[in-house]
């Protein structure tokens, strides 16, 4: 059984992960997605809502799991069986930061590979801060998050 793991930070979900997710969700046999704890970030939803979303927006897909993570990528992945990480790229500004990780992972453990799925042109700008960006001045971010994310957002703003 082939099994990958998505990891992120989700914060929050937007359309461009969901079409990363739907598009691994065939790759794999069963797909992971790995909310991360981020202890040392400010993030705008807690790790319990973005949990949450992510579980709520990817609940027709009966191969994907969602789980939250506070360890190492790879020793994750070593605990749930999964032998490929599941990356997004959007422009080549992504690329630097994805080769070294990559790298990095690859020297902790071999056996875990990354494989990379490259956004469609219409999600190439489109980034959780872009999205949290426009809410915090009021903006309309129905074209870029699912609705169940955006009643989200809404509720934070008191919009
Ligand atoms: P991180 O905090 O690790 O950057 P994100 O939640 O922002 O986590 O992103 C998780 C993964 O999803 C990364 O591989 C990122 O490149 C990818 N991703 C984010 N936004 C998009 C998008 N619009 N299109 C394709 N991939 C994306």
């Amino acid at each position: 059984m082939k099994i990958g793991y998505y990891p992120g930070s989700f914060d929050p979900i937007t359309f461009g992960h969901v079409d990363i997710m739907t598009r691994g969700a065939q790759l794999f046999d069963k797909l992971y997605v790995s909310v991360s704890v981020n202890k040392n970030k400010n993030t705008l939803f807690t790790t319990e809502e973005r949990v949450e979303l992510v579980k709520k927006v990817t609940k027709e897909f009966s191969n994907i799991e969602v789980v939250q993570s506070d360890m190492l990528t790879v020793e994750h992945c070593k605990i749930l069986g999964a032998a490929h990480i599941l990356r997004g790229l959007r422009a080549v500004t992504d690329y630097d930061y994805e080769f070294q990780l990559t790298n990095f992972n690859r020297q902790i453990s071999k056996d875990i590979d990354t494989v990379f799925l490259m956004t469609q042109g219409k999600y190439s700008f489109l980034s959780s801060s872009s999205v949290r960006e426009l809410a915090e001045f009021g903006g309309d971010v129905t074209p870029f998050v699912p609705e169940v994310v955006k009643d989200a957002i809404n509720k934070k703003f008191k919009k």
